[in-house]
């Protein structure tokens, strides 16, 4: 196994329950599956990496420039957000990996879209604290809907065998 190519993988897309709600985001594809039996995930929760429980309140992003983040009833929740950003970005180059698989429109994981603030499900472009924190120090971040990139990224730094299938699923 090539140490290089590990990937870090946002927790609650294998299942962990590491969301606000104490709830997952499991992904049912056999792509992460294979990475999974040949420990190349490098599972990671930005948020309980920077000391946020679960469950915890709903945050979403509300000023980029600066960062500011709150939750739903209006505590500033940057400084825990900016922490487990840094200390993700530190595992991911610990642990040699080579891209990031994050759960999309998270204020930490999203790395095309985001929440717009305001706690009714609307989105907007955009990304969140720890997507932006890999993506600054050069780390090619991707999401649950786009797993055929990943894979082909992948495929590439393996050496183009196509070990993983075309198909996500
Ligand atoms: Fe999942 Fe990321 Fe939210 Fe943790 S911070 S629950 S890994 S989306």
């Amino acid at each position: 196994m090539n140490k290089k190519n590990k990937i870090l993988i946002s927790a609650c897309l294998l299942g962990c329950k590491v969301r606000y709600d104490g709830k997952d985001n499991l992904i049912d594809s056999n792509f992460i599956h294979r990475l999974q039996q040949q420990g190349r995930l490098v599972s990671v929760c930005p948020e309980q990496e920077g000391g946020l429980p679960t469950p915890r309140h709903p945050a979403e992003i509300q000023d980029k420039f600066p960062l500011r983040i709150t939750d739903i009833n209006g505590e500033d929740v940057t400084p825990q957000f900016l922490s487990g950003a840094e200390k993700t970005l530190e595992i991911a180059q610990r642990e040699g990996c080579c891209c990031a698989l994050l759960k999309s429109r998270s204020p930490s994981c999203g790395n095309l879209e985001i929440y717009d603030g305001n706690f009714t499900g609307s989105i907007k472009a955009g990304s969140g604290a720890t997507a932006d924190e890999l993506m600054r120090n050069g780390f090619p971040v991707y999401n649950e809907r786009q797993l055929d990139q990943l894979i082909e990224f992948i495929e590439l730094l393996d050496g183009c065998e196509p070990n993983y299938g075309r198909r996500a699923s």
